[in-house]
């Protein structure tokens, strides 16, 4: 079971957050993290937002995807509102940058992010949402409204012990180069994202 192994606050440019790293053990180097805006209000509906890793859009920005764009728009919405973004370290949809990289390759050649995971062996995604239910229990976070356009996501909050108040839609309008993605996310996963904005 993972534990609280540290916080601190820390100032962004997005405002001030309570930062927790959450890990089995304190030498976990790429713990989950919990970070919370200072006026978050726990007797009320928790504004929540789950993100997984994405160094390419993170870091980087790559164009690639809007991961790095939903984070900044969910930091900025959960500075404004209250609120606490669940950062999980389950990168390229928890295949990894390695084989992420290995996958952007195939795309390269035409297929696409669904299609370029299953040639290579691996699961269209392999992500799990359990353990952010683990972390709003450690949180004693009872009830939230989730930043999210992703009905795998819901269904993990709908099945667990918390209670969903409502769905916050986050959707960021596609570049030219995320577009396809964009569509692939919609078509193969259900995604809730309007047309017109695609
Ligand atoms: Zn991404």
């Amino acid at each position: 079971m993972i534990k609280t192994q540290a916080e601190a606050n820390v100032p962004t440019e997005h405002g001030s957050f309570r930062m927790i790293a959450f890990s089995e053990n304190e030498n976990d180097w790429m713990p989950h993290m919990a970070i919370i805006a200072e006026n978050t209000d726990f007797s009320k509906p928790v504004n929540v937002r789950f993100h997984s890793e994405c160094i390419t859009g993170e870091v980087f920005h790559s164009k690639k995807c809007e991961c790095g764009q939903q984070l900044d728009a969910a930091m900025k919405y959960i500075h404004e509102n209250g609120g606490i973004i669940i950062y999980l370290r389950q990168e390229g949809r928890n295949i990894g940058i390695i084989n992420k990289l290995k996958a952007y390759s195939l795309q390269e050649k035409g297929l696409d992010t669904v299609e370029a995971n299953l040639q290579l062996g691996l699961p269209a995604d392999d992500r799990n949402f359990g353990v952010a239910i683990d972390i709003l229990n450690l949180l004693e976070v009872k009830e939230i409204n989730l930043l999210t356009n992703n009905p795998e996501k819901v269904k993990y909050v709908t099945e667990s012990n918390i209670h969903l108040n409502s769905r916050v839609p986050l959707q960021i309008p596609p570049n030219d180069i995320s577009r396809d993605y964009l569509k692939t996310k919609k078509d193969y996963f259900g995604h809730l994202l309007d047309d017109n904005d695609i």
